[in-house]
């Protein structure tokens, strides 16, 4: 089975709010910024109060603060509409049906705040690559549906060899990407081979850019390579592993798998 057998027992700790990690991820980029030339583009301005931790208590009197800090934009992210994805299809006979009791892995939409539940980022290679990154993106759906029965692309996001970022599935869904370990990963494949292969430049730094973004957004505390929860597979393949590191260390997240947290249950305590 590819599906998440995880239990849905506890809550997540909460993980919210511009804590210090974030702090400090925001002032790694810049730094960053400074040695990876693509990089300063990335950079923009939002105001710090979008982030703030609305439950945190208010000092008194409050702190000095900035106005504004330099955080990322959301990059350039081609919608499923735009390169012609399938709809979901609910009949999937590998997911089938909806989350539920006694349907652990139907399709799950989560519910409440993403940045409570996810928190790593999980990397793939597509192994596959047609004519163009379009077309292979719409390649994968169509591996994964018609071939291993999921009811829709199993990423999230697809990052193409000319550095196209692709929406896969719907961000507010649970993903198909990594056997026992899909809850709260969020599912990044780049496309390509990289067992035979090397990424693209221009690709990794579309990846950056991405990977940045969502460390940000949904405050993730990891970054792994596929292989790192499933040991029998190679994905992402060798020569990505090698910029696994890098990734991590731009987005300031940990490498590995010990931010995997199984979901809160989806239904409501009984009343009696
Ligand atoms: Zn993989």
């Amino acid at each position: 089975m590819i599906l998440d057998m995880a239990h849905y027992s506890r809550k997540p700790p909460a993980h919210h709010g511009l804590s210090r990690r974030q702090l400090l991820r925001i002032g790694g980029m810049t730094a960053l910024g400074g040695s990876i030339a693509c990089l300063g583009s990335i950079l923009g301005y939002l105001a710090l109060d979008e982030l703030t931790d609305a439950r945190r208590p208010t000092p008194s009197p409050p702190p000095a603060r900035p106005t504004h800090l330099k955080l990322i934009d959301r990059p350039p992210i081609t919608p499923r509409t735009e390169w012609g994805a399938r709809a979901p299809d609910h009949e999937a006979r590998n997911e089938t049906g909806f989350y539920q009791d006694g349907q652990a892995e139907g399709w799950l939409e989560y519910e409440g705040d993403l940045r409570a539940i996810y928190r790593t980022v999980v990397v793939h290679h597509s192994v596959i690559y047609e004519i163009d990154d379009p077309t292979t993106m719409r390649a994968i759906q169509d591996e994964h549906m018609d071939e291993r029965g999921w009811a829709d692309i199993g990423y999230h996001f697809g990052v193409g060899k000319n550095g196209q970022v692709f929406e896969g599935r719907a961000l507010n869904a649970r993903g198909t990407h990594v056997e026992g370990y899909n809850s709260g990963s969020v599912g990044v494949v780049f496309f390509g081979n990289f067992e035979e292969e090397s990424p693209e430049p221009g690709q990794l730094t579309a990846g950056l850019r991405l990977i940045n973004w969502l460390a940000l957004r949904l405050e993730l505390t990891h970054l792994a390579g596929h292989g790192d929860f499933n040991d029998f597979t190679r994905c992402p393949g060798r020569n990505m592993a090698a910029y696994m590191p890098l990734l991590a260390e731009s987005a300031l997240l940990s490498l590995g798998t010990d931010g995997y947290r199984p979901l809160p249950t989806a239904s409501p305590t009984p009343e009696s």
